[in-house]
Protein backbone atom coordinates (compact mmCIF):
# COMPACT_ATOMS: atom_id res chain seq x y z
CA UNK A 1 0.00 0.00 0.00
CA UNK A 2 1.73 3.24 -0.69
CA UNK A 3 0.92 6.18 1.05
CA UNK A 4 1.59 8.42 -1.34
CA UNK A 5 -1.25 10.50 -3.16
CA UNK A 6 -3.22 9.06 -5.22
CA UNK A 7 -5.42 10.06 -8.47
CA UNK A 8 -7.55 7.95 -8.31
CA UNK A 9 -9.30 5.50 -5.22
CA UNK A 10 -11.67 3.21 -6.42
CA UNK A 11 -13.66 1.33 -3.68
CA UNK A 12 -14.90 -2.53 -4.99
CA UNK A 13 -14.03 -4.81 -7.78
CA UNK A 14 -17.57 -5.39 -8.92
CA UNK A 15 -18.18 -4.31 -12.46
CA UNK A 16 -18.43 -1.14 -11.37
CA UNK A 17 -14.92 -0.79 -9.79
CA UNK A 18 -13.04 -2.66 -12.45
CA UNK A 19 -14.69 -1.22 -15.37
CA UNK A 20 -13.78 2.74 -13.79
CA UNK A 21 -10.33 0.92 -13.16
CA UNK A 22 -9.92 0.07 -16.73
CA UNK A 23 -11.40 3.61 -17.82
CA UNK A 24 -9.14 5.49 -15.30
CA UNK A 25 -6.07 3.42 -15.87
CA UNK A 26 -6.09 4.12 -20.30
CA UNK A 27 -6.13 7.97 -18.89
CA UNK A 28 -2.71 7.45 -17.15
CA UNK A 29 -4.31 7.83 -13.94
CA UNK A 30 -2.83 4.63 -12.28
CA UNK A 31 -5.87 3.89 -9.91
CA UNK A 32 -5.87 2.10 -6.77
CA UNK A 33 -8.12 -0.80 -7.01
CA UNK A 34 -9.54 -1.82 -3.01
CA UNK A 35 -11.19 -4.89 -3.31
CA UNK A 36 -12.60 -5.18 -0.21
CA UNK A 37 -13.68 -8.70 1.40
CA UNK A 38 -15.34 -9.88 -1.92
CA UNK A 39 -13.00 -9.31 -4.68
CA UNK A 40 -14.82 -9.60 -8.01
CA UNK A 41 -17.96 -8.83 -6.35
CA UNK A 42 -21.36 -10.25 -6.18
CA UNK A 43 -21.19 -11.92 -9.90
CA UNK A 44 -18.47 -14.41 -8.40
CA UNK A 45 -21.37 -16.30 -6.84
CA UNK A 46 -23.53 -16.32 -9.47
CA UNK A 47 -22.58 -19.36 -12.19
CA UNK A 48 -23.27 -18.68 -15.74
CA UNK A 49 -24.32 -14.96 -16.92
CA UNK A 50 -26.37 -15.15 -20.43
CA UNK A 51 -27.01 -11.49 -20.36
CA UNK A 52 -23.43 -9.49 -20.65
CA UNK A 53 -23.32 -8.39 -24.30
CA UNK A 54 -20.30 -9.86 -26.26
CA UNK A 55 -20.83 -13.48 -24.69
CA UNK A 56 -23.18 -15.60 -27.20
CA UNK A 57 -22.98 -18.58 -25.36
CA UNK A 58 -22.82 -17.07 -21.61
CA UNK A 59 -19.57 -16.76 -19.49
CA UNK A 60 -19.06 -18.10 -16.16
CA UNK A 61 -19.22 -15.33 -13.41
CA UNK A 62 -16.25 -15.55 -11.89
CA UNK A 63 -13.77 -15.65 -15.31
CA UNK A 64 -15.74 -12.39 -16.44
CA UNK A 65 -14.06 -10.87 -13.33
CA UNK A 66 -10.89 -12.19 -13.72
CA UNK A 67 -10.93 -10.81 -17.42
CA UNK A 68 -11.95 -7.48 -16.12
CA UNK A 69 -9.35 -7.20 -13.44
CA UNK A 70 -6.83 -8.18 -16.16
CA UNK A 71 -7.94 -5.73 -18.62
CA UNK A 72 -7.52 -3.20 -15.84
CA UNK A 73 -4.21 -4.26 -14.52
CA UNK A 74 -2.47 -4.44 -18.11
CA UNK A 75 -3.60 -0.63 -18.66
CA UNK A 76 -1.70 0.18 -14.98
CA UNK A 77 -4.65 -0.45 -12.48
CA UNK A 78 -2.56 -1.58 -8.91
CA UNK A 79 -5.51 -4.25 -7.08
CA UNK A 80 -5.06 -4.26 -3.52
CA UNK A 81 -6.77 -7.75 -2.73
CA UNK A 82 -8.97 -8.11 0.43
CA UNK A 83 -8.28 -4.79 1.47
CA UNK A 84 -11.37 -2.81 3.14
CA UNK A 85 -11.96 0.82 4.27
CA UNK A 86 -12.31 0.85 7.47
CA UNK A 87 -12.49 4.64 8.21
CA UNK A 88 -13.14 6.82 5.33
CA UNK A 89 -13.07 10.82 6.09
CA UNK A 90 -14.47 13.37 2.90
CA UNK A 91 -14.24 16.61 4.96
CA UNK A 92 -11.73 17.98 2.89
CA UNK A 93 -9.78 17.05 -0.02
CA UNK A 94 -7.19 14.97 -0.36
CA UNK A 95 -9.97 12.39 1.02
CA UNK A 96 -8.42 10.23 4.08
CA UNK A 97 -9.20 6.51 3.89
CA UNK A 98 -7.21 3.61 6.20
CA UNK A 99 -7.12 1.19 4.70
CA UNK A 100 -6.00 -2.58 6.71
CA UNK A 101 -4.78 0.28 9.23
CA UNK A 102 -2.78 2.56 7.04
CA UNK A 103 -3.32 5.71 5.96
CA UNK A 104 -4.86 6.47 1.75
CA UNK A 105 -4.69 9.68 0.47
CA UNK A 106 -7.29 10.29 -2.68
CA UNK A 107 -7.87 13.31 -4.96
CA UNK A 108 -11.05 11.56 -6.01
CA UNK A 109 -12.71 8.69 -4.89
CA UNK A 110 -14.94 6.42 -6.94
CA UNK A 111 -17.36 4.42 -4.76
CA UNK A 112 -18.54 0.98 -6.53
CA UNK A 113 -18.86 -1.00 -3.12
CA UNK A 114 -21.76 -2.76 -4.44
CA UNK A 115 -24.11 -4.61 -2.49
CA UNK A 116 -24.38 -7.51 0.34
CA UNK A 117 -27.19 -9.81 0.47
CA UNK A 118 -30.42 -9.04 2.53
CA UNK A 119 -31.02 -11.50 5.50
CA UNK A 120 -34.45 -12.16 6.82
CA UNK A 121 -33.97 -10.99 10.07
CA UNK A 122 -34.77 -14.02 12.06
CA UNK A 123 -32.27 -15.44 14.91
CA UNK A 124 -32.46 -18.59 13.88
CA UNK A 125 -31.34 -17.59 10.54
CA UNK A 126 -28.14 -16.50 12.28
CA UNK A 127 -27.69 -18.68 14.29
CA UNK A 128 -27.52 -21.14 11.89
CA UNK A 129 -25.75 -19.17 9.18
CA UNK A 130 -22.89 -21.80 7.64
CA UNK A 131 -24.59 -24.81 9.31
CA UNK A 132 -27.49 -24.66 6.36
CA UNK A 133 -28.38 -21.20 5.82
CA UNK A 134 -26.81 -19.65 3.15
CA UNK A 135 -26.84 -16.55 0.54
CA UNK A 136 -25.30 -18.15 -2.43
CA UNK A 137 -26.65 -21.53 -4.10
CA UNK A 138 -23.21 -21.44 -6.54
CA UNK A 139 -20.47 -21.04 -3.47
CA UNK A 140 -22.44 -23.47 -1.12
CA UNK A 141 -25.19 -26.00 -3.71
CA UNK A 142 -22.41 -28.21 -4.24
CA UNK A 143 -21.70 -29.37 -0.54
CA UNK A 144 -22.05 -32.83 1.12
CA UNK A 145 -24.80 -32.18 3.42
CA UNK A 146 -27.39 -30.63 0.39
CA UNK A 147 -26.74 -33.50 -1.78
CA UNK A 148 -30.03 -35.81 -2.28
CA UNK A 149 -31.64 -33.76 0.54
CA UNK A 150 -34.98 -31.49 -0.03
CA UNK A 151 -34.01 -27.56 0.04
CA UNK A 152 -35.85 -24.47 0.62
CA UNK A 153 -35.05 -21.12 -1.19
CA UNK A 154 -36.79 -18.03 -0.16
CA UNK A 155 -37.76 -15.21 -2.47
CA UNK A 156 -39.65 -14.36 -5.93
CA UNK A 157 -36.87 -12.63 -8.09
CA UNK A 158 -34.17 -13.72 -10.26
CA UNK A 159 -31.68 -14.75 -7.76
CA UNK A 160 -34.19 -16.99 -6.33
CA UNK A 161 -35.51 -18.58 -9.67
CA UNK A 162 -31.52 -19.02 -10.45
CA UNK A 163 -30.80 -20.57 -6.72
CA UNK A 164 -33.68 -22.68 -7.72
CA UNK A 165 -33.37 -24.02 -10.95
CA UNK A 166 -29.10 -24.46 -9.72
CA UNK A 167 -29.60 -26.64 -6.93
CA UNK A 168 -32.38 -28.96 -8.73
CA UNK A 169 -28.85 -30.16 -9.73
CA UNK A 170 -27.95 -31.72 -6.80
CA UNK A 171 -31.06 -31.55 -4.24
CA UNK A 172 -33.84 -34.74 -3.92
CA UNK A 173 -36.49 -31.34 -4.22
CA UNK A 174 -36.40 -27.38 -3.91
CA UNK A 175 -38.87 -25.40 -2.28
CA UNK A 176 -39.38 -22.05 -3.43
CA UNK A 177 -41.25 -20.32 -0.93
CA UNK A 178 -42.34 -16.50 -1.83
CA UNK A 179 -44.41 -13.98 0.17
CA UNK A 180 -46.75 -13.05 -2.91
CA UNK A 181 -48.42 -15.64 -5.53
CA UNK A 182 -46.71 -14.20 -8.16
CA UNK A 183 -42.69 -14.04 -9.01
CA UNK A 184 -40.94 -10.56 -9.51
CA UNK A 185 -38.73 -12.37 -11.93
CA UNK A 186 -37.93 -12.33 -15.05
CA UNK A 187 -40.36 -14.37 -17.53
CA UNK A 188 -37.33 -16.32 -18.64
CA UNK A 189 -36.32 -17.28 -15.63
CA UNK A 190 -39.24 -17.62 -13.84
CA UNK A 191 -40.29 -19.73 -16.65
CA UNK A 192 -37.77 -22.12 -16.09
CA UNK A 193 -37.91 -22.72 -12.62
CA UNK A 194 -41.56 -23.17 -12.53
CA UNK A 195 -41.17 -25.52 -15.10
CA UNK A 196 -38.86 -27.69 -13.74
CA UNK A 197 -40.69 -30.82 -11.75
CA UNK A 198 -37.90 -30.63 -8.83
CA UNK A 199 -39.40 -27.16 -8.09
CA UNK A 200 -42.31 -26.71 -5.75
CA UNK A 201 -43.71 -23.13 -5.18
CA UNK A 202 -44.89 -22.36 -1.79
CA UNK A 203 -46.86 -19.03 -2.53
CA UNK A 204 -48.23 -16.44 -0.04
CA UNK A 205 -45.82 -17.99 2.84
CA UNK A 206 -43.06 -16.64 4.66
CA UNK A 207 -40.21 -19.01 6.66
CA UNK A 208 -40.77 -17.72 10.53
CA UNK A 209 -38.20 -19.72 11.87
CA UNK A 210 -35.15 -22.03 10.70
CA UNK A 211 -35.15 -25.46 12.54
CA UNK A 212 -33.15 -26.38 14.52
CA UNK A 213 -31.01 -24.32 17.00
CA UNK A 214 -31.08 -26.71 19.31
CA UNK A 215 -29.67 -29.50 16.81
CA UNK A 216 -26.86 -26.98 15.69
CA UNK A 217 -27.98 -27.24 11.91
CA UNK A 218 -30.63 -26.83 9.71
CA UNK A 219 -34.02 -29.83 9.80
CA UNK A 220 -36.18 -27.18 8.34
CA UNK A 221 -38.17 -24.41 8.25
CA UNK A 222 -41.27 -23.28 10.32
CA UNK A 223 -43.24 -21.40 7.25
CA UNK A 224 -46.63 -18.91 7.34
CA UNK A 225 -49.14 -18.95 5.04
CA UNK A 226 -50.04 -14.56 4.93
CA UNK A 227 -53.49 -15.41 3.37
CA UNK A 228 -54.65 -18.03 5.91
CA UNK A 229 -52.06 -17.13 8.80
CA UNK A 230 -51.39 -20.88 8.98
CA UNK A 231 -48.23 -22.34 10.28
CA UNK A 232 -46.50 -25.79 8.88
CA UNK A 233 -43.08 -27.11 8.73
CA UNK A 234 -41.09 -27.96 5.48
CA UNK A 235 -38.23 -30.69 6.34
CA UNK A 236 -35.23 -29.02 4.62
CA UNK A 237 -31.38 -29.50 4.74
CA UNK A 238 -30.77 -26.11 3.90
CA UNK A 239 -32.05 -22.83 3.22
CA UNK A 240 -30.65 -20.91 0.22
CA UNK A 241 -32.08 -17.00 1.24
CA UNK A 242 -32.00 -15.01 -2.13
CA UNK A 243 -34.47 -12.11 -0.55
CA UNK A 244 -32.47 -8.80 -2.94
CA UNK A 245 -29.33 -6.60 -1.39
CA UNK A 246 -28.81 -3.75 0.78
CA UNK A 247 -26.05 -1.57 -0.69
CA UNK A 248 -22.62 -1.27 1.10
CA UNK A 249 -22.23 2.63 2.08
CA UNK A 250 -22.10 2.22 5.75
CA UNK A 251 -18.86 3.82 6.13
CA UNK A 252 -20.14 7.03 4.14
CA UNK A 253 -23.22 7.64 6.49
CA UNK A 254 -23.14 11.06 7.58
CA UNK A 255 -20.83 11.80 4.85
CA UNK A 256 -22.28 11.96 1.96
CA UNK A 257 -26.12 12.19 0.39
CA UNK A 258 -28.37 8.75 0.43
CA UNK A 259 -31.83 7.61 0.52
CA UNK A 260 -33.31 6.21 3.49
CA UNK A 261 -32.19 2.76 2.03
CA UNK A 262 -27.97 3.75 2.10
CA UNK A 263 -28.06 4.27 -1.84
CA UNK A 264 -25.36 6.91 -2.65
CA UNK A 265 -27.61 9.71 -4.25
CA UNK A 266 -26.50 11.22 -7.80
CA UNK A 267 -26.03 14.27 -8.13
CA UNK A 268 -25.19 14.48 -11.96
CA UNK A 269 -24.22 11.75 -13.87
CA UNK A 270 -21.82 10.29 -11.52
CA UNK A 271 -21.39 12.96 -9.12
CA UNK A 272 -21.90 12.62 -5.53
CA UNK A 273 -23.00 15.30 -2.77
CA UNK A 274 -19.18 15.77 -2.05
CA UNK A 275 -17.14 16.97 -5.01
CA UNK A 276 -14.51 14.83 -6.06
CA UNK A 277 -16.64 11.59 -5.27
CA UNK A 278 -17.74 9.61 -7.45
CA UNK A 279 -20.08 6.55 -7.88
CA UNK A 280 -21.35 3.46 -9.55
CA UNK A 281 -22.84 0.57 -10.12
CA UNK A 282 -25.21 -1.71 -7.05
CA UNK A 283 -24.12 0.59 -4.04
CA UNK A 284 -26.48 3.86 -5.76
CA UNK A 285 -28.61 1.54 -8.11
CA UNK A 286 -31.95 0.53 -6.81
CA UNK A 287 -33.36 0.08 -9.99
CA UNK A 288 -31.40 -1.69 -12.79
CA UNK A 289 -28.99 -3.89 -11.04
CA UNK A 290 -27.42 -5.34 -13.93
CA UNK A 291 -23.71 -6.40 -14.57
CA UNK A 292 -23.73 -4.24 -17.51
CA UNK A 293 -25.78 -1.27 -16.18
CA UNK A 294 -22.93 -1.53 -13.39
CA UNK A 295 -19.97 -1.57 -15.93
CA UNK A 296 -21.65 1.75 -17.76
CA UNK A 297 -21.34 3.48 -14.43
CA UNK A 298 -17.81 2.54 -13.81
CA UNK A 299 -17.16 3.63 -17.05
CA UNK A 300 -18.68 7.11 -16.12
CA UNK A 301 -17.14 7.76 -12.93
CA UNK A 302 -13.96 7.64 -14.16
CA UNK A 303 -14.55 9.73 -17.06
CA UNK A 304 -16.69 12.43 -14.38
CA UNK A 305 -13.38 11.81 -12.23
CA UNK A 306 -10.87 12.14 -14.87
CA UNK A 307 -12.46 15.78 -16.09
CA UNK A 308 -12.77 16.68 -12.84
CA UNK A 309 -8.79 16.20 -12.25
CA UNK A 310 -8.02 17.80 -14.91
CA UNK A 311 -10.36 20.92 -14.44
CA UNK A 312 -8.40 21.31 -10.69
CA UNK A 313 -5.24 21.27 -12.24
P1 LIG B 1 -35.02 -8.65 -6.19
O1 LIG B 1 -35.34 -8.58 -7.64
O2 LIG B 1 -35.02 -7.41 -5.38
O3 LIG B 1 -36.02 -9.71 -5.55
C1 LIG B 1 -36.04 -9.93 -4.17
C2 LIG B 1 -37.16 -10.91 -3.87
O4 LIG B 1 -37.12 -11.21 -2.48
C3 LIG B 1 -38.54 -10.37 -4.20
O5 LIG B 1 -39.33 -11.38 -4.77
C4 LIG B 1 -39.06 -9.95 -2.84
O6 LIG B 1 -40.45 -10.10 -2.71
C5 LIG B 1 -38.38 -10.91 -1.91
N1 LIG B 1 -38.14 -10.33 -0.58
C6 LIG B 1 -37.53 -9.15 -0.29
N2 LIG B 1 -37.45 -8.98 1.06
C7 LIG B 1 -38.02 -10.07 1.60
C8 LIG B 1 -38.24 -10.47 2.94
N3 LIG B 1 -37.82 -9.73 3.98
N4 LIG B 1 -38.84 -11.65 3.15
C9 LIG B 1 -39.26 -12.42 2.11
N5 LIG B 1 -39.08 -12.10 0.81
C10 LIG B 1 -38.47 -10.93 0.57
O7 LIG B 1 -33.56 -9.30 -5.94
P2 LIG B 1 -32.74 -10.37 -6.82
O8 LIG B 1 -33.58 -11.51 -7.22
O9 LIG B 1 -31.51 -10.63 -6.02
O10 LIG B 1 -32.33 -9.57 -8.12
C11 LIG B 1 -31.58 -8.35 -8.01
C12 LIG B 1 -31.28 -7.81 -9.41
O11 LIG B 1 -30.34 -8.68 -10.06
C13 LIG B 1 -32.52 -7.77 -10.29
O12 LIG B 1 -32.43 -6.61 -11.10
C14 LIG B 1 -32.40 -9.00 -11.13
O13 LIG B 1 -33.02 -8.87 -12.41
C15 LIG B 1 -30.89 -9.15 -11.27
N6 LIG B 1 -30.50 -10.56 -11.46
C16 LIG B 1 -30.40 -11.01 -12.74
C17 LIG B 1 -30.05 -12.33 -12.99
C18 LIG B 1 -29.92 -12.78 -14.41
O14 LIG B 1 -30.49 -12.14 -15.28
N7 LIG B 1 -29.18 -13.83 -14.68
C19 LIG B 1 -29.82 -13.21 -11.93
C20 LIG B 1 -29.96 -12.74 -10.63
C21 LIG B 1 -30.31 -11.41 -10.40
P3 LIG B 1 -41.48 -9.17 -3.53
O15 LIG B 1 -41.46 -9.68 -4.93
O16 LIG B 1 -42.77 -9.39 -2.84
O17 LIG B 1 -40.97 -7.77 -3.39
Amino acid sequence: MSDALEQVVVIGSGCAGYTAAVYAARANLAPLVLTGAMPGGLLTTTSIVENYPGFAEGIDGTDLMIQMQSQAERFGARVQFGSTVEVVDLAERPFKLTVDGQEVLAQTLIIASGAGHRHLGLESEEKLEKKGVTYCATCDGALPMFRDQPLVVVGGGDSACEEATYLTRFASKVYLIHRRDELRASKIMAERALGNEKIEPVWDSVVTEVLDVAEDKVTGVRVKNVKTEGESVIDCAGVFIAIGHVPNTQIFKGQIDMDDAGYVTRVEGSRTSVEGVFVAGDCSDNVYRQAVTAAGMGCAAAIDAERFLAASD
